[in-house]
């Protein structure tokens, strides 16, 4: 599968899943936009390396998720943006009665919102350019639910109908537009969980991942960034020209419970 030509733009792709699918797009042959809300030298060096290792054009755009205008000016400044990948994400664990207001809005706008935006931008060149794929980064909480978590369940659970409302949008023209649902993903920010955990229950770190952190994973198994990356490549190919408005779990098993 060639990509070569295509340039793919990853929101939150500074690290964990959008630098992993940055990387597996860059590997097929794409040219990628990085960003994230930072303006790091080591943000602007991650894409100077994907350069030097796969031979493909690549650049950082620095771009707030959380502002309607910052997510159209990053397709704006991308140029070409013939494949979106929106994965740009937080997450915040509290009871709803005690759930900060700040977080709510900042979850919404991250994890569903810019979505919204960046599509809206993106479409027309996609269109324009007479080929587009979009994926987004849902979650298994876009398929379902855990408590303490309504903002980022009803946020996932927006970017699918999003996604679903896009395809039938698109469905004439060779643009497809699909969701992927994670289950955990050993990235930083899950990495960076687990010692607080593990001194909270009094837990080894073997026990924090498989009875907390997999309780709902049949699979006992983290996925990896890589698998993300590779579920994005397969929808970008031509084998997926007739897959738009689905999702695809990868996820170990737990939505099929
Ligand atoms: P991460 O924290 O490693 O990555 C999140 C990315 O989003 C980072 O690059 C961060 O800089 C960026 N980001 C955060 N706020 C931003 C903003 N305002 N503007 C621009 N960029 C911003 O976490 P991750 O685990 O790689 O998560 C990536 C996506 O995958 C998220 O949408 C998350 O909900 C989803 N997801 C993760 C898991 C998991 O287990 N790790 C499971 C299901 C879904």
């Amino acid at each position: 599968m060639s990509l070569k030509g295509k340039t793919a733009v990853i929101t939150g792709s500074n690290s964990g899943i959008g630098l992993g699918i940055a990387r597996e797009l860059a590997r097929a042959g794409a040219d990628v936009v990085l960003n994230s809300f930072t303006d790091r030298a080591e943000d602007h060096e991650l894409a100077s390396q994907l350069a030097a290792e796969f031979g493909v054009g690549a650049h950082y755009i620095q771009a707030d998720m959380s502002k309607g205008s910052e997510c159209r000016a990053l397709i704006e400044q991308a140029g070409a943006c013939d494949i979106l990948v929106n994965n740009a994400g937080i997450q915040h664990v509290a009871p709803i009665e005690s759930f900060p207001e700040e977080k709510w809005d900042a979850i919404i706008a991250i994890n569903m919102s810019s979505a919204y935006h960046t599509m809206a931008a993106a479409l027309p060149k996609m269109r324009a350019a007479g080929w587009g794929r979009i994926v987004n980064i849902a979650s298994a909480h876009g398929l379902t639910a855990s408590p303490y978590k309504s903002a980022y369940v009803a946020a996932k659970h927006g970017v699918v109908g999003m996604t679903k409302t896009v395809a039938l949008e698109t469905a004439e023209e060779p643009i497809t537009c699909n969701a992927i649902c994670p289950g955990y993903v050993l990235t930083p920010l899950v990495e960076a969980q687990i010692p607080d955990t593990m001194e909270k229950y009094n837990m080894s770190r073997e026990d924090v991942v498989k009875k907390v952190m997999l309780e709902r994973q049949p699979s006992r198994e983290f996925a990896t960034v890589e698998q993300m990356g590779g579920t994005t490549v397969f929808l970008c190919s031509d084998a997926a020209a007739q897959i738009t408005g689905t999702t695809i779990s990868v996820d170990g098993g737990w939505t099929a419970l």
